[in-house]
C-alpha cells in the first residue's frame, strides 16, 4: 500500500498543498505548529474517513474557509484509487468520492487505504483511563472489519439516545416507554462490537507479546485480558450467547440505571488490562516498560494489517522517536525497514539518512535535496 501524492485545499493550516511523496520513508521536519501533525492527521482521514485528533469535523476546515478538500492517489497491490473527501462548514454534509464515483458513506470505503498511527499519546495506551484503549481498539478494527464500524456507530447512535432519555425521563415519564426497544437493539449490536474486539485482541495480544519478549531481551512477558461486561462468559462465544448474557446484564442493572440516570450496562464501558509477568502494567510497570509495551502494541496492530490485507499498511509517526532512548529508537527504526512510512520530527540529526525530507514551514511542504 503506497500514498503515491497528496494534495490539499483549505485543510487546517494548508491553505493549498500538493505533494509527490517517496515509496519508503518520508520524514516531515518542521518547527513547532507549522503543519507536520496536521499533514498526518490528512493522510489518516483518507484512509479512516476520521480524524484522529477531533471528533468535529469542522475544525478541519482551515478557519475562515467555506469548505476543505483532501485528495490522494494511493497505489495498492490490485489497483490504483484516487481518493477524495470535501468537507464543508456549516449544516452541509460531507462528500466522499473514489475514482469519481460519489460515495454513500465511508462504509463504503473502508478497507481501501489502510493506515496505522503511531502518536505520543500512544505511549499512554497503558496509562491513561479506559476511553484510550478502547480508541486502540476500535481504530484499527473500523478499518478493518466495516461490520465493526456499521456496528460501533449504531451502538453509539443509541448509547447517545437512551443516555438522553434516562437525563430527561422524569420530565417526560412516557420516555421510559422506549426503553426496552433501545435495551433489545443495544444488546444486539453490543454483542457484535464485544465478539470482534475479544477476537481482535487475542490475535492482537500474541503478536504484541513476541515483540515485547524480543524488544526486553526475552525478560519479560506481555499480556492482555479482556475486560468487558460481566455477564460475558465468552466473548469470543456465539452472538446469541453474548446477546442473552447482555440482555441480563441490563436487567440486573435497570433500577442502578435509573436511579444514576446514566447507562450502566454495554461494552461502551470495555477495557483490556496489560499485564507483564502477571503483574498490572498500569500499576506496577516503570515508564520504559510501559513505553515498550505500547510500542509493542502499536507493532502487533502494524503486524495484524499486513496479515490482513496482504499489504503493508501505511504507517504514520508523528513525534515518536524524540520520546525513546537510542537503544529503542534503533528497534523502532528496525522494524520499520519495509513498507511507506511518514515520520514527523522537530530535528533530523539521526533519521536523515532514512529517506526523503520535506520541510514543513507555515502550511507548505517542500521536498530538500
Ligand atoms: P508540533 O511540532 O508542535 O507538533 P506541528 O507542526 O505538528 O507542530 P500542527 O499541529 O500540524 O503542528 O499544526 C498546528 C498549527 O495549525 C497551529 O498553528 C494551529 O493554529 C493551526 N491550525 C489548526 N487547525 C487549524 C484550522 N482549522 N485552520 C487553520 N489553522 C489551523
Ligand atoms: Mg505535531
Amino acid at each position: 500500500m503506497r500514498l503515491e501524492s497528496l494534495a490539499l485545499r483549505g485543510f487546517r493550516n494548508y491553505a493549498q498543498m500538493q505533494m509527490d511523496c517517496c515509496p519508503g520513508v518520508n520524514l516531515l521536519v518542521g518547527d513547532n505548529a507549522q503543519g507536520k501533525t496536521n499533514l498526518l492527521e490528512a493522510i489518516g482521514y483518507l484512509s479512516s474517513f476520521a480524524s484522529f485528533r477531533t471528533r468535529r469535523e469542522a475544525e478541519l476546515i482551515g478557519f475562515g474557509q467555506d469548505f476543505a478538500e483532501l485528495s490522494a492517489r494511493v497505489q495498492t497491490a490490485r489497483r490504483e484509487l484516487d481518493l477524495r473527501a470535501l468537507l464543508f462548514a456549516g449544516q452541509k454534509r460531507r462528500q466522499l468520492f473514489c475514482n469519481d464515483v460519489k460515495k454513500k458513506s465511508a462504509e463504503e470505503l473502508r478497507g481501501c487505504f489502510t493506515t496505522v498511527l503511531f502518536c505520543p499519546e500512544d505511549l499512554q495506551i497503558l496509562r491513561a483511563g479506559a476511553a484510550v484503549r478502547r480508541r486502540f481498539v476500535d481504530a484499527p478494527l473500523c478499518q478493518l472489519r466495516p461490520g465493526y464500524g456499521a456496528a460501533l456507530a449504531e451502538y453509539t447512535r443509541l448509547l447517545e439516545h437512551k443516555s438522553r432519555i434516562l437525563k430527561d425521563r422524569l420530565e417526560y415519564p412516557s420516555l421510559l416507554d422506549t426503553l426496552p426497544d433501545f435495551n433489545e437493539r443495544m444488546a444486539r449490536q453490543g454483542a457484535v462490537i464485544i465478539r470482534y474486539r475479544a477476537r481482535y485482541l487475542r490475535q492482537l495480544a500474541a503478536l504484541a507479546g513476541e515483540y515485547h519478549s524480543a524488544f526486553s531481551g526475552q525478560r519479560e512477558t506481555l499480556t492482555l485480558e479482556y475486560r468487558t461486561v460481566s455477564s460475558v462468559s465468552d466473548p469470543c462465544g456465539s452472538l446469541e450467547d453474548i446477546c442473552r448474557q447482555l440482555r441480563e446484564h441490563q436487567q440486573s442493572h435497570a433500577a442502578a440505571e435509573l436511579a444514576s440516570c446514566q447507562c450502566l450496562s454495554g461494552p461502551h464501558r470495555d477495557d483490556f488490562d496489560a499485564l507483564l509477568s502477571g503483574c498490572s502494567l498500569k500499576s506496577f510497570g516503570s515508564q520504559g516498560q510501559t513505553r515498550t509495551a505500547a510500542i509493542s502494541l502499536k507493532l502487533a496492530e502494524r503486524e495484524l494489517f499486513r496479515r490482513d490485507t496482504g499489504e503493508e499498511p501505511v504507517l504514520l509517526l508523528d513525534d515518536v522517536l524524540s520520546e525513546l532512548d537510542a537503544g529503542r529508537q534503533d528497534f523502532v527504526l528496525n522494524e520499520l525497514k519495509s513498507g511507506q512510512v511518514f515520520i514527523t520530527c522537530c530535528e533530523t540529526d539521526r533519521l536523515t539518512s532514512l529517506g526523503q525530507v520535506f520541510l514543513v514551514q507555515q502550511g507548505t511542504v517542500a521536498p530538500m535535496e
